[in-house]
């Protein structure tokens, strides 16, 4: 049986909120997801990939359009093995420097220290909700719809 994860990462990469708001953030998701099986924020040392799981679909070069699979996949594996100086890429396809949290991912996947997720969420939260978690945060917060 597959189960549902959703994740809020922040729009910048590094932004890594404070120990009170992160917990304001988690207890704010807890309450408007009162049936999600756990609801939990984590703050990584070094970014994470945060993906959507089977629900990827496409990944391609922010500058060309390019559909990126045939080499994203050895340079993610390069970022794991030597992170941060791994985590910026220079395109195959048209030899331009990007990150691999500037790479469009479809649906939406990113790059992130800090996570915020609820497990088995039951409902999508509303953009208004995901507005007051942004403030909260003090970033404005991505949403990676993931199947595991
Ligand atoms: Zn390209």
């Amino acid at each position: 049986m597959s189960s549902n994860q959703l994740f809020l990462i922040p729009d910048v990469p590094e932004y890594a909120p404070n120990q009170s708001a992160a917990r304001q953030a988690r207890d704010f998701l807890k309450s408007v997801l009162p049936d999600a099986d756990e609801v939990k924020s984590e703050l990584n040392d070094a970014l994470i990939f945060v993906d959507p799981g089977a629900n990827l679909e496409l990944v391609a070069c922010p500058q060309c359009g390019r559909n990126a699979g045939k080499w994203w996949g050895e340079a993610l594996q390069n970022y794991r093995r030597n992170g941060a100086a791994a985590f910026v890429v220079v395109t195959p396809c048209c030899g331009k420097r990007t990150s691999l949290d500037g790479l469009h991912y479809r649906p939406t996947a990113g790059f992130a220290r800090f996570v915020l997720s609820a497990h088995n969420p039951v409902r999508a939260i509303t953009r208004k909700e995901r507005q007051q978690l942004s403030r909260l945060v003090g970033c404005n917060l991505r949403e990676v719809s993931a199947v595991v």
